[in-house]
C-alpha cells in the first residue's frame, strides 16, 4: 500500500472478491478470495491459491493492456492477493467477445463447441444475479439508462481492442482466447476497464490439444482448476508468488 493510503472498511463482498474502501476516496482495495462459484453461485468451493493466482494474473493482464493503450482502473499490486484500483461508478453491464463458440452461445444457438467465429461476436449481459445475468441489447441499455450511447460505443471499442492485444498475447503462449467478459466503470467522465481479467472470466484452451485451462474445469468438474490457471500464468511468463 502506498505509505499514505490505508485500507478501511469492507464495501462489498461478491462471489470471488471483497472490495474495501481506503483513506483515499478515489481508491479501493480488491481482495481476490479463494472462493470459486459457478451457475449463479449455486456451486461454490474454496480452491487453494486461487485468490493469489488471480490477483497476480490480473495485474499482469491489466499492465499489458495499459501498455497497449487501454485505460484501466488498475493502480498496483499490494500483496499476493490484493490490488489497489481506482474507484469507479460501475456500469451494470457485462461485455462478452467470443472468438470460438463455447458456453451459453452453444446452448442458446445450437452451435457446436469450438467453431471459429469470424468475425468475433459481441454480446451484452445485464449484471444481475437474481435474473441470471440476462442477455440484453443496446436498446435495453438506452431505454433503461444503464449507459449512454457514447459509453456503449466506448465499451465496444475497448472490448475489441482488448481482443486484439490478448489474442496475440495468449497465442504466443500456445493458448486460444475463446471468449471473455469485461466490466467497465466511469471515472472523471471517462470509461475505464474495471473488475478483473483472469481465467475465472474467460475461456482459454491449449492451441494444440484444446484442453481447457480456465473456469470450465470447475464448471465441468474436471479437477486441476488452479493448476490450469497456473499453467496459463507459466506460459505467459508470470512469476507467481
Ligand atoms: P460479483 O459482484 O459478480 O459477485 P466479485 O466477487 O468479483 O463479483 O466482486 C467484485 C465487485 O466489485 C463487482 O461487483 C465489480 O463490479 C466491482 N468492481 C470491480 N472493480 C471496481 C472498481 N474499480 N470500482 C468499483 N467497483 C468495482
Ligand atoms: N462470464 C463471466 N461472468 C458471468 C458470465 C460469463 O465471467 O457472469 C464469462 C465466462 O467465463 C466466459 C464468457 O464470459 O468466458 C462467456 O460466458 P457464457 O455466456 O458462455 O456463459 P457461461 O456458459 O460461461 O455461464
Amino acid at each position: 500500500m502506498p505509505a499514505q493510503i490505508e485500507k478501511r472498511a469492507e464495501l462489498y463482498s461478491g462471489k470471488a472478491k471483497t472490495v474495501y474502501t481506503t483513506s483515499d476516496d478515489e481508491k479501493l482495495v480488491l481482495h481476490f478470495r479463494d472462493d470459486t462459484s459457478a451457475f449463479d453461485g449455486e456451486k461454490v468451493e474454496q480452491l487453494e491459491r486461487k485468490g493469489r493466482v488471480n490477483n497476480q494474473f490480473n495485474a499482469f493482464i491489466m499492465q499489458t493492456l495499459r501498455d497497449g493503450g487501454v485505460a484501466t482502473h488498475f493502480e498496483q499490486v499490494l500483496n499476493p492477493s490484493e490490488s489497489l484500483v481506482r474507484r469507479l461508478d460501475m456500469i451494470p453491464v457485462e461485455c462478452v467477445v467470443r472468438n470460438l463458440a463455447a458456453g451459453s452461445l452453444c446452448r442458446r444457438l445450437g452451435i457446436e463447441e469450438g467453431r471459429e467465429l469470424e468475425p468475433p461476436t459481441f454480446e451484452f449481459f445485464l449484471k444481475n444475479d437474481a435474473l441470471h445475468d440476462p442477455m440484453i441489447n443496446e436498446y435495453h441499455i438506452r431505454t433503461f439508462g444503464w449507459a449512454s450511447d457514447d459509453e456503449v460505443e466506448r465499451m465496444k471499442e475497448i472490448t475489441f481492442r482488448v481482443n486484439t492485444i490478448l489474442t496475440r498475447l495468449f497465442l504466443d503462449g500456445g493458448l486460444l482466447l475463446v471468449d471473455y467478459k469485461l466490466e467497465f466503470g466511469r471515472f472523471d467522465g471517462e470509461v475505464l476497464l474495471g473488475d478483473e481479467f483472469t481465467p475465472d472470466g474467460c475461456r482459454l484452451w491449449d492451441a494444440k490439444t484444446r484442453d481447457k485451462l480456465d473456469k470450465d474445469r470447475f464448471r465441468q468438474g474436471l479437477g486441476g482448476v488452479v493448476e490450469g490457471y497456473e499453467e496459463v500464468a507459466r506460459r505467459l511468463g508470470i512469476a507467481l508468488q
